[in-house]
């Protein structure tokens, strides 16, 4: 395909996906330029939405609270006294039901990346900071979004809170993390 050509299929692609242009460029670039071998497999930009109802489980008190109140909670193990946020139903060391624990929402960056290339779901939002935070009082890591004016202040050891969508659907998405104060 010639450069014009190129523009054209950019272009389509851009409006039928909503991927930004620049994506597009990145990946298809060299396919488009006639590179690749005839006999290469052939990829192209494609959409795939499937809608059902999801079960939540045994984790379903913690989405609850999430949604209706605002507030992250974490399982306790009864014989360890370990507690897990994400939440488990089941230690995995001693294997008992664990029971609920009201968190504070706050916590410790342990690692983090900043994304600049992600799924669609995400697309408009690069870049963006992935991070696994120790909520405090849990033992286990959580990973979740940040939403930073800034991504390159965000380091492991960065205190965070939880930020509450206004409007809450009952997914991790309702939460998100930026730097305490
Ligand atoms: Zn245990």
């Amino acid at each position: 395909m010639n450069s014009a050509e190129r523009e054209a299929w950019y272009r389509y692609q851009h409006e039928k996906y909503g991927i930004p242009v620049e994506h597009l460029r990145r990946e298809f670039e060299e396919e488009l330029s006639g590179k690749n071998p005839m006999d290469a497999p052939l990829e192209i930009p494609d959409k795939m939405e499937v809608v059902f109802k999801y079960s939540y489980g045994g984790q379903s008190r913690f989405f609850r609270e999430l949604r209706e109140n605002k507030t992250l909670y974490g399982a306790e193990c009864p014989e360890c006294g370990k507690v897990f946020c994400p939440p488990r139903s089941n230690c995995h060391t001693c294997y008992q039901p664990t029971q609920w624990k009201k968190l504070a929402g706050t916590g410790t960056i342990e690692a983090c990346t900043v994304q600049h290339y992600t799924t669609s779901s995400f697309i408009k939002k690069v870049p963006f900071v992935c991070a696994y935070v120790k909520l405090d009082g849990t033992d286990s890591l959580l990973m979740t979004n940040m939403e930073v004016d800034d991504v390159a202040g965000v380091k492991v050891g960065t205190k965070v809170k939880a930020v509450y969508r206004e409007l809450r659907l009952g997914a991790i998405t309702d939460v998100y993390f930026k730097p305490l104060d």
